[in-house]
């Protein structure tokens, strides 16, 4: 019990979880359930490993005034809001999450609106936070009318709520949200267990109301570090007309090393996946270079292997790298395993990337 009071100021994360989301775990075996292992603390989260960072892919290298972080050319991310229905036990963003930031300020958004003036080369905004959708309709809606004063930008929600809260997606907010296209929503899904059916409810009222929705993926160990469960979840998205975009590799969050699955088994779910999925129901497999060297795909940029690294290169050619890491499969701080672990080819990965 102790050591829960020695938690980095920096990197906590609060407790919070809906209780849709709850619901859907197995209480009968709490510690074993790939929903239940998303949002229960253990110990694991307070073993901080040196290449760890609370900002792990560099937010704020990229940070151009408070909340809007401009890092691709053209596009940006606001951070609406750092609050969650249901904090995911893994969050990259834990430097924000739950900090106390509250939503986004009227100064704020004025001074944020200056910045998108003078910079005509984004056309998209990314909301994000924390979860935009954490705001009532008037103040989410009014943050996207704001922004189209400065002109006709894309928006992109970036939201876990048709997940964890599947109500929030009402037949009004996609009424309302498809009148102010071009809007597209990024749902975060882990798991095929999420697919349910109010899920696919507030899915269908995005689809009516013209809103393209897709989907990004964290690969979890315990959660979905399996071709079979992943393979379930994007034919399941693609069946629902959501579209698999990203697969993302676990950012080098502090705290989270107990999550994250080594790159090169994830390169072999890949590998299995590609045989098994049609193009449309594949999604990219992405890694946030650590540092702030952005995201790039893995399959893609992956240019050599060291003994203690992976050494990928980004869109301008520079090298960046990403370390090796354990196969933490039934590690004592890990006390979750892949529900039916049919494929175990991660044995013998290392000497396949040597
Ligand atoms: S919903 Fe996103 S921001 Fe919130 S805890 Fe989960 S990963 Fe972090």
């Amino acid at each position: 019990m102790s050591e829960i009071y020695r938690v980095d100021p920096v990197t906590r994360l609060p407790y919070g979880v809906s209780r849709h989301f709850a619901a859907l775990a197995d209480t009968e075996d709490p510690f074993r359930d790939p929903i239940a292992a998303q949002y229960i603390p253990t110990p694991g989260e307070q073993t901080v490993l040196s290449y760890e960072d609370p900002d792990p892919i560099g937010d704020g290298q990229y940070t151009v005034v408070p909340r809007l972080v401009h890092h691709y050319y053209d596009r940006a991310l606001l951070l609406v809001n750092d609050r969650c229905a249901t904090y995911c036990r893994y969050c990259f963003r834990r430097h924000f999450t739950g900090h106390g930031a509250g939503h986004v300020t009227s100064a704020e958004l004025e001074t944020i609106c200056t910045y998108l003036s003078a910079h005509t080369e984004i056309q998209e905004v990314l909301l994000s936070g924390g979860d935009p959708l954490m705001l009532a309709d008037t103040e989410f809606f009014g943050i996207i009318d704001r922004l189209r004063v400065v002109r006709d930008l894309i928006v992109r929600v970036c939201t876990r709520m048709p997940v964890v809260l599947p109500n929030r997606i009402s037949d009004s907010f996609a009424r309302m949200l498809g009148e102010r296209r071009p809007a597209c929503m990024v749902v975060h899904v882990n798991h095929p267990r999420e697919l349910t059916p109010q899920f696919r409810a507030g899915v269908d009222r995005l689809l009516a109301h013209g809103i393209t929705t897709a989907s990004q993926t964290v690969l979890l160990q315990g959660v979905n570090n399996d071709a079979d469960v992943l393979e379930q979840l994007f034919r399941g998205l693609h069946r629902m007309s959501v579209r698999p975009y990203y697969l993302f590799q676990g950012d080098l969050a502090s705290g989270t090393s107990h999550f994250r699955v080594d790159l090169g088994r994830g390169l072999e779910i890949m590998r299995i996946l590609r045989s098994r999925l049609s193009g449309l129901a594949l999604p990219t497999y992405a890694v946030d270079l650590p540092g702030g060297g952005g995201k790039v795909p893995v399959e893609a940029s992956l240019v050599r292997t060291t003994e203690t690294d992976y050494i990928l290169r980004d869109g301008a050619g520079k090298e960046w790298t990403y370390p090796r890491e354990p196969d933490r499969t039934g590690s004592p701080d890990s006390p979750r395993t892949p529900e039916d672990p049919k494929d175990d080819s991660s044995q013998d990965f290392p000497s396949k990337f040597s």
